[in-house]
Protein backbone atom coordinates (compact mmCIF):
# COMPACT_ATOMS: atom_id res chain seq x y z
CA UNK A 1 0.00 0.00 0.00
CA UNK A 2 1.03 3.60 -0.88
CA UNK A 3 2.71 6.00 2.12
CA UNK A 4 2.58 2.61 4.58
CA UNK A 5 5.86 2.97 6.35
CA UNK A 6 5.64 6.78 5.94
CA UNK A 7 1.98 6.06 7.57
CA UNK A 8 3.68 4.28 10.32
CA UNK A 9 6.45 6.26 11.45
CA UNK A 10 4.08 9.85 11.48
CA UNK A 11 1.67 8.19 13.59
CA UNK A 12 4.29 6.32 16.15
CA UNK A 13 5.81 10.20 16.50
CA UNK A 14 2.45 11.19 17.36
CA UNK A 15 1.44 8.77 19.61
CA UNK A 16 4.78 9.44 22.01
CA UNK A 17 3.08 13.18 22.13
CA UNK A 18 -0.38 12.15 22.73
CA UNK A 19 1.08 9.88 25.59
CA UNK A 20 2.17 12.96 27.39
CA UNK A 21 -0.31 15.10 29.15
CA UNK A 22 2.18 18.18 28.81
CA UNK A 23 4.31 18.52 25.91
CA UNK A 24 7.53 20.20 26.25
CA UNK A 25 9.37 22.11 23.80
CA UNK A 26 12.00 18.99 24.23
CA UNK A 27 9.06 16.29 23.62
CA UNK A 28 8.48 18.50 20.13
CA UNK A 29 12.34 18.41 19.00
CA UNK A 30 12.39 14.42 19.78
CA UNK A 31 9.04 14.41 17.50
CA UNK A 32 10.74 16.50 15.16
CA UNK A 33 13.49 14.19 14.47
CA UNK A 34 11.32 11.24 14.35
CA UNK A 35 9.27 12.81 11.51
CA UNK A 36 12.33 13.87 9.76
CA UNK A 37 13.73 10.58 9.78
CA UNK A 38 10.37 9.27 8.73
CA UNK A 39 10.39 11.73 5.60
CA UNK A 40 13.61 10.78 4.35
CA UNK A 41 13.11 7.23 4.13
CA UNK A 42 10.07 7.94 2.62
CA UNK A 43 12.69 9.03 -0.46
CA UNK A 44 11.18 13.45 0.22
CA UNK A 45 14.02 15.97 -1.07
CA UNK A 46 16.14 16.19 1.18
CA UNK A 47 15.62 20.47 1.03
CA UNK A 48 12.15 19.96 1.26
CA UNK A 49 12.16 17.85 4.79
CA UNK A 50 14.49 20.58 6.20
CA UNK A 51 12.01 23.33 5.57
CA UNK A 52 9.11 21.19 6.65
CA UNK A 53 10.75 20.36 9.63
CA UNK A 54 11.68 24.14 10.31
CA UNK A 55 8.35 25.54 9.93
CA UNK A 56 6.48 22.50 11.37
CA UNK A 57 9.16 22.93 14.84
CA UNK A 58 9.02 27.07 14.91
CA UNK A 59 4.94 26.67 15.17
CA UNK A 60 4.49 23.80 17.46
CA UNK A 61 7.11 25.00 20.03
CA UNK A 62 4.69 28.29 20.09
CA UNK A 63 3.16 28.98 23.69
CA UNK A 64 -0.36 29.00 22.03
CA UNK A 65 0.47 24.96 21.47
CA UNK A 66 2.32 24.01 24.43
CA UNK A 67 0.27 25.57 27.15
CA UNK A 68 -2.99 24.18 24.94
CA UNK A 69 -5.16 21.41 26.54
CA UNK A 70 -4.86 19.23 23.79
CA UNK A 71 -0.96 20.15 22.55
CA UNK A 72 -0.62 16.99 20.57
CA UNK A 73 -3.78 17.30 18.83
CA UNK A 74 -2.13 21.22 17.62
CA UNK A 75 0.71 19.74 16.88
CA UNK A 76 -0.94 16.60 14.39
CA UNK A 77 -2.91 19.44 12.75
CA UNK A 78 -0.02 21.94 12.12
CA UNK A 79 2.04 18.65 10.42
CA UNK A 80 -1.01 17.91 8.40
CA UNK A 81 -1.41 21.81 7.32
CA UNK A 82 2.14 21.94 6.35
CA UNK A 83 1.97 18.84 4.47
CA UNK A 84 -1.16 19.94 2.30
CA UNK A 85 1.09 23.45 1.30
CA UNK A 86 3.95 21.46 0.34
CA UNK A 87 1.73 19.58 -1.93
CA UNK A 88 0.68 22.88 -3.47
CA UNK A 89 -2.33 23.68 -1.26
CA UNK A 90 -5.87 23.19 -3.67
CA UNK A 91 -6.03 21.08 -6.54
CA UNK A 92 -5.32 22.49 -10.23
CA UNK A 93 -7.37 22.22 -13.28
CA UNK A 94 -6.09 21.45 -17.04
CA UNK A 95 -5.40 24.68 -18.56
CA UNK A 96 -7.65 25.26 -21.35
CA UNK A 97 -7.54 26.77 -24.17
CA UNK A 98 -10.14 29.75 -25.68
CA UNK A 99 -10.26 28.67 -28.68
CA UNK A 100 -10.67 25.11 -29.72
CA UNK A 101 -8.21 22.80 -29.50
CA UNK A 102 -6.86 22.27 -26.22
CA UNK A 103 -3.29 20.87 -27.02
CA UNK A 104 -1.96 18.25 -24.56
CA UNK A 105 1.13 17.23 -24.95
CA UNK A 106 2.31 13.89 -22.86
CA UNK A 107 5.98 13.64 -21.58
CA UNK A 108 8.18 11.58 -19.81
CA UNK A 109 10.89 8.52 -18.89
CA UNK A 110 9.39 5.38 -20.76
CA UNK A 111 7.62 3.33 -18.66
CA UNK A 112 6.59 6.00 -16.96
CA UNK A 113 2.91 5.59 -17.92
CA UNK A 114 2.56 8.30 -20.78
CA UNK A 115 0.50 6.23 -23.28
CA UNK A 116 -1.20 5.01 -20.69
CA UNK A 117 -1.92 8.54 -19.10
CA UNK A 118 -2.86 9.65 -22.72
CA UNK A 119 -6.11 7.54 -23.00
CA UNK A 120 -6.95 7.78 -19.59
CA UNK A 121 -7.26 11.48 -19.81
CA UNK A 122 -9.35 11.10 -23.17
CA UNK A 123 -11.50 9.11 -21.39
CA UNK A 124 -12.22 11.73 -18.31
CA UNK A 125 -12.47 14.67 -20.65
CA UNK A 126 -15.45 12.73 -22.67
CA UNK A 127 -17.14 11.40 -19.43
CA UNK A 128 -16.87 15.09 -17.93
CA UNK A 129 -17.64 17.12 -21.33
CA UNK A 130 -18.76 14.97 -23.53
CA UNK A 131 -15.56 16.34 -25.52
CA UNK A 132 -14.14 15.34 -28.88
CA UNK A 133 -10.67 14.48 -28.23
CA UNK A 134 -7.59 13.18 -30.63
CA UNK A 135 -4.71 11.69 -29.76
CA UNK A 136 -1.86 11.79 -31.71
CA UNK A 137 0.90 9.14 -31.74
CA UNK A 138 4.07 10.75 -31.87
CA UNK A 139 6.98 8.02 -30.28
CA UNK A 140 8.45 7.27 -33.54
CA UNK A 141 11.14 5.15 -31.42
CA UNK A 142 9.25 2.35 -30.04
CA UNK A 143 6.44 0.87 -32.86
CA UNK A 144 5.02 -0.79 -30.26
CA UNK A 145 3.99 2.83 -28.59
CA UNK A 146 2.16 3.55 -31.80
CA UNK A 147 0.08 0.67 -31.70
CA UNK A 148 -0.35 0.87 -28.18
CA UNK A 149 -1.89 4.45 -28.05
CA UNK A 150 -4.22 3.10 -31.40
CA UNK A 151 -5.31 -0.04 -29.30
CA UNK A 152 -6.22 2.32 -26.59
CA UNK A 153 -7.97 5.08 -29.27
CA UNK A 154 -10.11 1.50 -30.41
CA UNK A 155 -11.41 0.80 -26.73
CA UNK A 156 -12.14 4.49 -26.08
CA UNK A 157 -13.51 5.02 -29.63
CA UNK A 158 -11.09 8.20 -29.97
CA UNK A 159 -9.52 8.29 -33.03
CA UNK A 160 -5.52 8.27 -32.74
CA UNK A 161 -3.56 9.93 -35.90
CA UNK A 162 -0.51 8.15 -36.98
CA UNK A 163 1.93 7.90 -39.41
CA UNK A 164 3.92 4.74 -38.24
CA UNK A 165 7.48 5.47 -37.45
CA UNK A 166 9.31 6.63 -40.45
CA UNK A 167 8.70 10.11 -40.36
CA UNK A 168 10.04 13.00 -37.81
CA UNK A 169 8.05 13.21 -35.08
CA UNK A 170 7.28 17.30 -35.65
CA UNK A 171 5.93 16.85 -38.98
CA UNK A 172 3.65 14.22 -37.25
CA UNK A 173 2.20 16.24 -35.18
CA UNK A 174 1.51 18.86 -37.62
CA UNK A 175 -0.03 16.65 -39.62
CA UNK A 176 -2.05 15.63 -36.73
CA UNK A 177 -2.90 19.22 -35.88
CA UNK A 178 -4.42 19.57 -39.49
CA UNK A 179 -6.84 16.99 -39.46
CA UNK A 180 -7.82 17.90 -36.38
CA UNK A 181 -8.29 21.38 -37.37
CA UNK A 182 -10.70 19.78 -40.12
CA UNK A 183 -12.20 17.47 -37.94
CA UNK A 184 -12.86 20.05 -35.33
CA UNK A 185 -11.70 17.97 -32.38
CA UNK A 186 -11.86 20.60 -29.18
CA UNK A 187 -8.87 18.65 -27.55
CA UNK A 188 -5.38 17.28 -28.64
CA UNK A 189 -3.54 15.33 -26.60
CA UNK A 190 0.30 14.08 -28.13
CA UNK A 191 1.78 11.06 -27.22
CA UNK A 192 5.72 11.81 -27.25
CA UNK A 193 8.67 9.52 -27.02
CA UNK A 194 10.00 8.19 -23.81
CA UNK A 195 13.43 7.25 -23.36
CA UNK A 196 15.40 5.63 -19.89
CA UNK A 197 17.15 8.12 -19.15
CA UNK A 198 16.79 12.60 -19.77
CA UNK A 199 19.28 13.26 -22.97
CA UNK A 200 20.00 16.30 -24.96
CA UNK A 201 18.66 14.22 -28.07
CA UNK A 202 14.88 13.92 -26.60
CA UNK A 203 14.93 17.32 -24.91
CA UNK A 204 15.40 18.93 -28.25
CA UNK A 205 12.88 16.65 -29.92
CA UNK A 206 10.53 17.83 -27.22
CA UNK A 207 11.41 21.65 -27.54
CA UNK A 208 10.55 21.54 -31.44
CA UNK A 209 7.24 19.71 -31.10
CA UNK A 210 6.75 22.26 -28.11
CA UNK A 211 7.72 25.39 -30.32
CA UNK A 212 5.34 23.77 -33.27
CA UNK A 213 2.18 22.74 -31.21
CA UNK A 214 2.22 25.57 -28.60
CA UNK A 215 0.64 23.52 -26.22
CA UNK A 216 -1.88 24.46 -23.27
CA UNK A 217 -0.61 21.81 -21.22
CA UNK A 218 2.54 19.99 -21.40
CA UNK A 219 1.91 17.44 -18.68
CA UNK A 220 5.28 15.13 -17.36
CA UNK A 221 4.36 11.57 -16.57
CA UNK A 222 6.36 9.89 -13.37
CA UNK A 223 6.84 7.09 -12.00
CA UNK A 224 5.87 7.79 -8.07
CA UNK A 225 7.86 4.19 -7.29
CA UNK A 226 11.00 6.05 -8.10
CA UNK A 227 10.84 8.28 -5.23
CA UNK A 228 13.66 10.81 -5.49
CA UNK A 229 14.19 10.24 -9.19
CA UNK A 230 10.77 11.22 -10.10
CA UNK A 231 11.56 14.75 -8.26
CA UNK A 232 15.19 14.93 -10.15
CA UNK A 233 12.81 13.97 -13.61
CA UNK A 234 10.97 16.43 -12.96
CA UNK A 235 12.91 18.84 -12.46
CA UNK A 236 15.22 18.09 -15.55
CA UNK A 237 11.84 18.09 -17.47
CA UNK A 238 10.37 21.67 -16.03
CA UNK A 239 14.22 22.98 -16.91
CA UNK A 240 14.08 22.15 -20.50
CA UNK A 241 10.49 22.36 -21.15
CA UNK A 242 8.95 24.69 -18.72
CA UNK A 243 6.19 22.05 -17.91
CA UNK A 244 2.29 22.92 -16.59
CA UNK A 245 2.12 20.11 -14.67
CA UNK A 246 2.90 16.85 -13.69
CA UNK A 247 1.05 13.55 -13.08
CA UNK A 248 1.73 10.80 -11.09
CA UNK A 249 1.27 7.56 -11.65
CA UNK A 250 1.31 3.92 -10.07
CA UNK A 251 -0.12 5.76 -6.18
CA UNK A 252 -1.41 1.42 -6.38
CA UNK A 253 1.76 0.60 -5.91
CA UNK A 254 3.84 0.59 -2.53
CA UNK A 255 5.22 3.77 -3.35
CA UNK A 256 6.64 5.67 -0.65
CA UNK A 257 5.75 8.96 -0.81
CA UNK A 258 8.60 10.82 -1.74
CA UNK A 259 7.81 12.09 -5.30
CA UNK A 260 4.28 13.68 -4.21
CA UNK A 261 5.57 15.17 -1.60
CA UNK A 262 8.59 16.77 -3.35
CA UNK A 263 7.42 17.84 -6.81
CA UNK A 264 5.51 20.51 -6.23
CA UNK A 265 8.24 22.42 -3.71
CA UNK A 266 10.98 21.50 -5.87
CA UNK A 267 9.79 22.44 -9.53
CA UNK A 268 7.22 24.65 -8.42
CA UNK A 269 5.21 22.99 -10.53
CA UNK A 270 1.52 21.54 -9.58
CA UNK A 271 0.74 17.47 -9.85
CA UNK A 272 -2.51 17.59 -11.39
CA UNK A 273 -3.36 14.22 -11.64
CA UNK A 274 -2.58 10.88 -10.15
CA UNK A 275 -2.71 7.58 -11.64
CA UNK A 276 -3.52 4.72 -9.63
CA UNK A 277 -4.07 2.17 -11.40
CA UNK A 278 -3.48 0.33 -14.46
CA UNK A 279 -7.40 1.00 -16.38
CA UNK A 280 -8.40 3.62 -18.02
CA UNK A 281 -10.57 5.04 -15.56
CA UNK A 282 -8.15 4.75 -13.28
CA UNK A 283 -7.09 8.37 -13.27
CA UNK A 284 -7.89 11.14 -10.35
CA UNK A 285 -7.10 14.83 -9.76
CA UNK A 286 -4.92 15.13 -7.15
CA UNK A 287 -6.09 17.51 -3.92
CA UNK A 288 -3.23 17.97 -1.81
CA UNK A 289 -5.43 17.89 1.28
CA UNK A 290 -7.03 14.30 0.70
CA UNK A 291 -3.50 13.19 -0.01
CA UNK A 292 -2.16 14.62 3.25
CA UNK A 293 -5.13 12.71 4.96
CA UNK A 294 -4.20 9.57 3.20
CA UNK A 295 -0.45 9.64 4.64
CA UNK A 296 -1.41 10.42 7.86
CA UNK A 297 -3.75 7.51 7.92
P1 LIG B 1 5.02 4.88 -21.34
O1 LIG B 1 6.24 4.13 -21.79
O2 LIG B 1 5.38 6.04 -20.47
O3 LIG B 1 4.10 5.27 -22.44
O4 LIG B 1 4.27 3.90 -20.33
P2 LIG B 1 2.95 3.01 -20.55
O5 LIG B 1 1.75 3.86 -20.68
O6 LIG B 1 3.21 2.01 -21.60
O7 LIG B 1 2.88 2.32 -19.11
C1 LIG B 1 3.89 1.44 -18.64
C2 LIG B 1 3.25 0.41 -17.70
O8 LIG B 1 2.78 1.07 -16.53
C3 LIG B 1 2.06 -0.27 -18.33
O9 LIG B 1 2.09 -1.63 -17.94
C4 LIG B 1 0.87 0.44 -17.66
O10 LIG B 1 -0.27 -0.39 -17.59
C5 LIG B 1 1.42 0.74 -16.31
N1 LIG B 1 0.76 1.89 -15.65
C6 LIG B 1 0.54 3.13 -16.13
N2 LIG B 1 -0.06 3.90 -15.20
C7 LIG B 1 -0.25 3.13 -14.09
C8 LIG B 1 -0.81 3.34 -12.78
O11 LIG B 1 -1.28 4.43 -12.41
N3 LIG B 1 -0.81 2.27 -11.94
C9 LIG B 1 -0.29 1.04 -12.29
N4 LIG B 1 -0.32 0.07 -11.39
N5 LIG B 1 0.25 0.83 -13.49
C10 LIG B 1 0.28 1.83 -14.38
Amino acid sequence: MAFEGLTQRLQNAFNGLRRKGKVSESDVRDAMREIRLALLEADVNFDVVKQFVKTVRKQAIGSEVLNSLTPAQQIIKIVNDELVKVMGDAAVPLNKSAHIPTIIMMVGLQGAGKTTTAGKLAKRLIAQEKARPLMIAADVYRPAAVDQLVTIGKQLEVPVFEMGTDHDPVDIVKAGLAEAAEHKNDYVIIDTAGRLEIDEQLMQELSRIKALAQPDEILLVVDAMTGQVATQVAEGFNQQLDLTGVVLTKLDGDTRGGAALSIRTVTGKPIKFVGQGEKLDQLDVFYPDRMANRILG
